[in-house]
């Protein structure tokens, strides 16, 4: 079978370029055997082609003998391809080959076509079986007699006519290109065959490692489903071409007749993976995303069901589902190309080589363009170029994102430092207005302790006033009141003794009459300069009483020094000059002294009471004398 004519022919139908069938059609009836003349001196390759005899075995049960019956109809082929598709028949090939040497001449009979159920040759020279092959796929790949992963049937051609036929069944596509080898040139071409392909499988190989490095340092998942594809595709190459089978499980007969669905299928499973993620179909277009996902499920589904269903039915749904997603994935990189996704442009670059090169080996194989070494070999050359292309577009992108990263990155570094700025521009005006504000508030300070300072100094000095006695400038008698009833509660406390002394200018109103009530005055300040320095203690007051009357506390004093100090003021006021206008004014006082421990018989009332009777005692007494009154005797 040959998957790759049943992809090439989905790809290349949907593109036009092909129109008529694939499959090879018998034509009208030819009894005759196509013969190749060999000798020593014949090429050392010659393709069978359609020069050979076929028959069509529906029953799948004609043995050799029945099959060289002469009853047997046998056809020729007209297309250039002996190419049969997916078909349940078995079919029967025939062709002779007349050796014109003398003796016998080892020849090679290849099928290139390693993925076949069933292969059997059967070799007749002068009516007799000379040898006879029966190979295929599902037998362990040690029964072939020679280690090539084609089938390949030595024959030792007789002299004269050798008649081969042979016989191919399988559950996949059957083809049937015949060769005819010279053994050493066999072995000439094999090398050089092999040489392509190692070179194909090592830069697969290579960029699979490479790939992997680079997901291992980007982490960017489209690495691993490229990396998926190609070890897939890879795979997939190298079983269709029989290389696993002859090299890596020969004796997995069983694994080896599914396996080319299973790679199949995890090709188109990581083709759509690929084409969504690296795509981003998920941002660009909901419906395309679900489209592509949709796809790698089937693909998915059938990954699993190729170790299940049979092979015959996995191949084919696999070899139809690729001409969707082959559609899909490069309509949907056009799609995003063409909607401005730079970065697609590679990877339709890629995908539409590898379906060039699809095309190109089609049209060759079905004659429309000649046939040669670019041609024969550009499946190889379609995929090596989809994998590199693929990867330098992977490549492309990360620099395709880095570029926006670094833009992005450039526009949020202005915006930062258009914030910054703002934000120190902000800062220095809130500082401004702080250090504006602090000033005005410490101004304001000032200007408030400034005014509550003047407010204390008026507070003070109408304190002082309020206290004062404007004429005398001693404190007045609101002021002795409340010194008197401080004292009081004081001495009450401590219980000691407190002494008030009342002083009265004696005939003040002589004075007045005599000097006027300047000289008056001028007595009255006299007389308070007099006591206020004589005042002192802590706690004793002198104070203007009234009228031409003084008052004086004494705290914590007996009534003997209170009348012995009382003594000593009257004896200094009587000796008082007091100038007025060029002159002097002589005045006396009389004294009334009270004295006592205070307690709840001794208010202050009562005390200034006393005094006032001792001083009324001391002007009855005949003025300018000192009097207490005996009644407070008790504390002396
Ligand atoms: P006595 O010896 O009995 O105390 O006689 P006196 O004249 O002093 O008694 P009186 O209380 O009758 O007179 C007091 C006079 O003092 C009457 C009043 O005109 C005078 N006086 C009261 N206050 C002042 C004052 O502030 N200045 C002057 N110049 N005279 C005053
Ligand atoms: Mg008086
Ligand atoms: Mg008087």
């Amino acid at each position: 079978m040959n998957l790759k004519a049943v992809v090439l022919c989905g790809l290349t139908c949907v593109l036009g370029l092909l129109a008529p069938a694939l499959h090879a059609s018998p034509s009208s009836a030819d009894a005759s055997f196509p013969v190749f003349e060999v000798s020593a001196q014949t090429p050392g390759r010659i393709d069978v082609d359609t020069r050979m005899g076929m028959l069509t075995d529906s029953t799948r049960t004609l043995t050799p003998d029945q099959v060289m019956s002469p009853k047997q109809t046998w056809q020729t082929i007209t297309r250039k391809s002996p190419n049969f598709g997916f078909t349940e028949d078995a079919y029967w090939f025939r062709f002779q080959i007349d050796n014109l040497a003398s003796q016998d001449l080892a020849r090679f009979v290849e099928l290139p076509i390693p993925f076949l159920d069933d292969v059997q040759l059967y070799h007749y020279t002068a009516g007799q079986l000379k040898t006879s092959y029966a190979l295929g796929d599902e037998k362990p790949f040690a029964q072939r007699v020679l280690r090539h992963q084609n089938f390949v049937m030595p024959l030792n051609l007789a002299p004269g006519a050798n008649l081969i036929y042979i016989r191919l069944a399988s559950s996949g596509t059957i083809e049937a290109p015949f060769r005819i080898w010279d053994p050493t040139q066999f072995y000439e071409t094999n090398g050089n065959e092999k040489l392509l392909q190692g070179m194909v499988i090592g830069i697969l190989l290579i960029m699979i490692v490479y790939n992997l490095f680079v997901y291992f340092s980007t982490r960017d998942i489209n690495y691993l489903f490229y990396i998926g594809f190609v070890a897939s595709y890879l795979l997939f190459h190298l079983t269709l071409n029989g290389y696993t089978f002859a090299y890596a499980w020969p004796n997995a007969v069983r694994w080896n007749s599914f396996a080319i669905s299973t790679f199949m299928a995890s090709a188109e499973l990581f083709t759509c993976l690929f084409a969504d993620g690296f795509l981003r179909l998920s941002k660009f277009s909901r419906p395309a995303h679900y489209l592509t996902r949709a796809l790698a499920t089937v693909s998915a589904l059938l990954l699993a069901l190729t170790f299940v269903l049979p092979y015959s039915l996995t191949v084919r749904v696999g070899a139809a589902l690729t001409i969707p997603i082959a559609l899909t994935a490069l309509a949907l990189g056009y799609w995003r190309w063409w909607r401005g996704a730079k970065f697609a442009r590679f990877y339709c670059l890629a995908w539409t080589t590898v379906l060039i090169s699809l095309c190109v080996l089609n049209a060759s194989k079905f004659g429309l363009i000649p046939s040669n070494a670019w041609t024969h070999n550009a499946s190889q050359i379609g995929i090596v170029l989809l994998v590199l292309l693929l990867s330098f577009t992977l490549a492309d992108r990360i620099n395709h994102d880095r570029m926006l990263r670094v833009n992005a990155q450039a526009v949020a570094l202005g915006h930062e430092r258009w914030a910054r700025a703002s934000q120190e521009a902000l800062i220095k005006t809130k500082e401004d207005a702080n250090r504006e504000l602090e000033q005005r508030v410490t101004a304001r300070t000032n200007d408030l302790n400034r005014t509550l300072g003047q407010l204390k100094l008026a507070n003070d000095q109408l304190q002082r006033l309020s206290n004062m006695d404007g004429l005398t400038q001693i404190g007045n008698r609101a002021f002795f009141d409340r010194a008197l009833a401080l004292e009081h509660r004081r001495a009450d406390r401590q219980k000691s003794p407190l002494s008030l002394i009342m002083i009265d200018v004696d005939h003040f109103k002589l004075v007045n009459d005599s000097y006027g009530h300047m000289g008056g005055d001028a007595c009255l300040r006299a007389v308070a300069h007099l006591l206020q320095p004589r005042i002192q203690r802590v706690g004793d007051v002198l104070a203007r009483y009234g009228g031409e009357e003084f008052v004086i506390l004494l705290v914590n004093s007996n009534q003997q020094d209170s009348v012995a100090l009382a003594e000593g003021f009257r004896a200094d006021i009587e000796q008082l000059h007091v100038p007025f206008e060029g002159g002097t004014i002589h005045v006396t006082a009389s004294f009334g002294v009270a004295c006592g421990i205070p307690d709840q018989y001794l208010s202050p009332q009562e005390l200034l009471a006393h005094a006032d009777k001792a001083l009324y005692q001391a002007k009855h007494d005949g003025r300018n004398c000192v009097r207490s009154v005996a009644t407070i005797n008790r504390v002396s």
